[in-house]
């Protein structure tokens, strides 16, 4: 069983689970059933990954096949920036819930600060290729995500890519209701985020590492990019332990107190990417990995480096 970690609300989020962005159509369904089978109960989706149907139907299925029950799974999903206004994120979450097929999520985040002009458009931008922001403030779209807790849709609210400011401003929100439980960001060894993580750590609230793996398979990566599989002091690290470099990676953050989410549709690798609780890294190794930072992101969101609340501008 993978080891869990008690909210805020009282309520265990499995220091691992399955990313689904870039899942491509057909095979999402048979990863998350892999998931679950192999002892996954911890599923992360997004409104804009646009595959919510299927991440429900490979839940549905082993909920139906009982191999699991909707109680022993950790399903979080991310209100998109084009549903910032407030009168919006109920209906947003409502529709995320039925795609899912489900009655409530159990952590539902901000997947961004920057709030973007509703409509169809995932992206909408102008024709100077520059976002188009609408006048929302995050600190209002987090009181609307407060009455979907009240109101039952979902058990926890977070958010996510946010940095200490941003954090400090909803926590200091007159009349705050519900503090935000987690801060799903990019973490790996090239972007440490040590600051950030103590930080939020102070505060109770969680950290989640986005693209643990360094995301390999981004759309916008060059051949310039740094690979953290390719690392030779991750692998030689991994040699070390018999592990694989992707297991040292995963390791790397539960070790810090870090949940930790990789997107795998192969079946080997799912598996793989949760045998993790049978060893323990040295200190000192933890410290060579940690020394491997270089303030890198693979997710810098260009497309909002013009929004007034883009959050990649201060040192963390
Ligand atoms: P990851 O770092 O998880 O990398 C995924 C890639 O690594 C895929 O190409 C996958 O290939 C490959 N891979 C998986 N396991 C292994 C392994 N054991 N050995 C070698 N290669 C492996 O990147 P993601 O960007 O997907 O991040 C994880 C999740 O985090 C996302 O899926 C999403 O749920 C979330 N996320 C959240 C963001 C946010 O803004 N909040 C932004 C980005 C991600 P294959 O599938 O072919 O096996």
């Amino acid at each position: 069983m993978i080891p869990a970690v008690t909210l805020k609300n009282g309520a265990k989020m499995p220091v691992v689970g399955l990313g689904t962005w870039r899942t491509e159509t057909g095979k999402i369904v048979e990863a998350v059933k892999v998931a679950i089978s192999s002892g996954y109960r911890h599923i992360d989706g997004a409104f804009v990954y646009q595959n919510e149907e299927e991440v429900g139907a490979g839940i549905r299925a082993m909920i139906d096949q009982g191999v699991v029950k909707r109680e022993d799974l950790f399903i979080v999903n991310k209100l998109w920036c084009t549903f910032h206004v407030p009168s919006l994120v109920r209906s947003a979450c409502e529709k995320t819930l039925k795609d899912l097929k489900l009655d409530y999520l159990d952590l539902y985040l901000m997947h961004f600060p920057v709030g973007m002009k509703p409509g169809d458009e995932l992206f909408p931008v102008d024709e100077n290729k520059q976002n188009i922001p609408d006048d929302s403030c995050f600190v209002d779209t987090w009181e609307a995500m407060e009455k979907l807790v009240d109101d039952g849709l979902v058990k926890a609210i977070g958010v996510s890519n946010f940095n200490k400011d941003q954090i400090e401003a909803i926590l200091n929100k007159p009349g705050l209701k519900h503090k935000p439980v987690n801060n799903q960001i990019e973490c790996h060894p090239y972007l440490t985020q040590e600051k950030l993580i103590d930080y939020c750590h102070s505060k109770g609230i969680l950290v989640t590492a986005y693209a643990p793996l360094g995301s390999p398979d981004r759309p916008w990566a060059s051949a310039d990019d740094p690979s953290l599989l390719e690392e030779p002091t991750i692998k030689a690290i991994a040699t070390k332990y018999n592990k694989t470099p992707a297991q040292v990676l995963m390791k790397f953050h539960t070790q810090r107190n870090v949940v930790v989410i990789a997107k795998s549709v192969t079946p080997h690798r799912i598996k793989e990417n949760i045998q993790l609780f049978d060893f323990e890294l040295k200190e000192e190794d933890m410290k060579t990995i940690l020394k491997l930072n270089k303030n890198w992101r693979g997710f810098a969101a260009p497309w909002a480096s013009n929004h007034k609340d883009y959050p990649f501008n201060t040192e963390y």
